[in-house]
């Protein structure tokens, strides 16, 4: 079959390689001068830092097949992302650890200790959280809610913590050892040549074709048997029924002449800073040496129409115009939708792997069997 994928990044890439092998023709184009969608790495020209060119990336997962799949693409070295935060005029270790809680508090807590003290600090006159701030006060208490969450949230999502779901803080976030390490999952690592060279090898197939700088027009569609679809679902549609909401960041890039910060990640919790955090990105590359550095301090806004979608918002309002926007993909032919914005969701690298593996063997699976090609392999609600 001559298949179109719309869309470098790693969604089609994956699902391309998969249609690719099992000997259908694909064509892949992006609107973008480059592969690799959001995971874009780049040789930065003034200091030769690899650059995470849409915010930072580090790859972690319990998935064994997938780090298996990323690992016959890319050559991964060892990479443990931890993050500390600027707040209140401190400097603390996240996630917030037992270091965070005896340097926040003053104190020198064993685990127990400590447990029994963030336990009191809990506000539990709130039975039944009803929203974000809610949650955490039964948490975790005011103190660490303030300096940790509120102000952070406040700019990443531009609303009050009041007006987002409890859902969003599901667990205590809390560890009571010394554990910084960000992620728990079993695997985590960072490609020693940068994401955009592991998506170009995985690209690397003779019935592959790839077209930078070429927009979606309909009439691509005519020369094609089957189409994916990894741009924004509202997109497809010319957002004729509304735009689904998201949250853009704007990155100012500024250079230091040596280390400006000694870490990949510094979140900022106070609301007076107007950005959430300053990525350093030679500290992604710890192998690497460079003498200068590049950092990115990372601003959080709504996104207009000329933006670059990155957080889709998915409240109340939004989740009634992505049922709409699901009914008419349902009604379209010949279309599947995949990917970040193709389903409106936020999907971590090793998620968007495993869902694209998952949709190329479904798909392969219905051509095999001569039944029609769903619009979504994995549902977007
Ligand atoms: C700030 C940020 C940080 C992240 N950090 C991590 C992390 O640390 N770890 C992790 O695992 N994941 C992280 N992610 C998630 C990761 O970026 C995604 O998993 C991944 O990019 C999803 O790939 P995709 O192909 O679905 O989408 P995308 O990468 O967005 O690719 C879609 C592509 O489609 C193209 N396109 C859209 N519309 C059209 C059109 N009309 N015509 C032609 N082309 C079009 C776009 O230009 C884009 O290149 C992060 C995401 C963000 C936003």
């Amino acid at each position: 079959m001559r298949i179109l994928l719309v869309g470098a990044g790693l969604s089609c890439a994956v699902i391309g390689r998969r249609l690719a092998e099992a000997g259908h023709d694909c064509r892949i184009i992006d609107s973008r001068p480059h592969i690799a969608g959001n995971c874009h790495t780049e040789r930065d020209g003034e200091t030769g830092v690899q650059m995470h060119v849409y915010g930072p990336h580090i790859f972690h997962t319990d998935d064994a097949e997938v780090w298996d799949y990323v690992n016959g693409f890319a050559e991964f070295l060892p990479y443990q992302n931890r993050v500390k935060s600027t707040t209140q005029g401190a400097v603390y270790s996240l996630p917030i650890n037992l270091l965070t809680i005896n340097q926040f508090f003053g104190k020198t807590m064993r685990p127990d200790e400590a447990r029994d003290f963030i336990a009191a600090q809990a506000d539990l006159t709130i039975e039944d959280p009803q929203n974000f701030e809610e949650q955490a006060l039964r948490l975790v208490g005011r103190d660490l809610y303030e300096a940790f969450f509120k102000g952070y949230t406040e700019k990443q999502w531009g609303c009050s913590p009041t007006e987002l779901p409890a859902s969003i803080l599901k667990r205590l976030p809390v560890r009571f050892n010394y554990d910084d390490n960000y992620f728990f999952h079993r695997f985590q690592g960072m490609p020693k040549d940068g994401y955009t060279q592991m998506i170009a090898a995985i690209l690397d197939h003779p019935r592959i074709t790839v077209e930078l700088e070429t927009p979606y027009a309909p009439d691509m569609a005519d020369a094609a048997d089957h189409v994916f679809w990894s741009g924004p679902l509202d997109g497809y549609f010319g957002y004729e029924l509304g735009r689904l909401g998201y949250r853009t960041l704007d990155f100012e890039r500024f250079t230091h002449d040596g280390d400006y910060q000694g870490c990949a990640v510094m979140n900022y919790g106070d609301r007076e800073v107007p950005y959430t955090r300053i990525t350093e990105h030679k500290h992604f590359s710890p192998w690497e040496t460079h003498q200068g550095s590049v950092c990115y301090r990372e601003y959080s806004r709504a996104a207009q129409p000329e933006d670059t979608p990155y957080y889709p918002i998915r409240l109340v309002e939004e989740k009634a115009l992505l049922e709409d926007y699901i009914a008419a993909a349902e009604a379209v032919e010949g279309v599947t939708f995949v990917g970040r914005l193709g389903t409106y969701r936020y999907l971590d690298m090793d998620v968007t792997i495993r869902e694209a593996l998952d949709t190329a063997a479904t798909v392969l699976r219905c051509i095999d069997e001569g039944r029609p090609v769903p619009a979504f392999v994995v549902s977007p609600r």
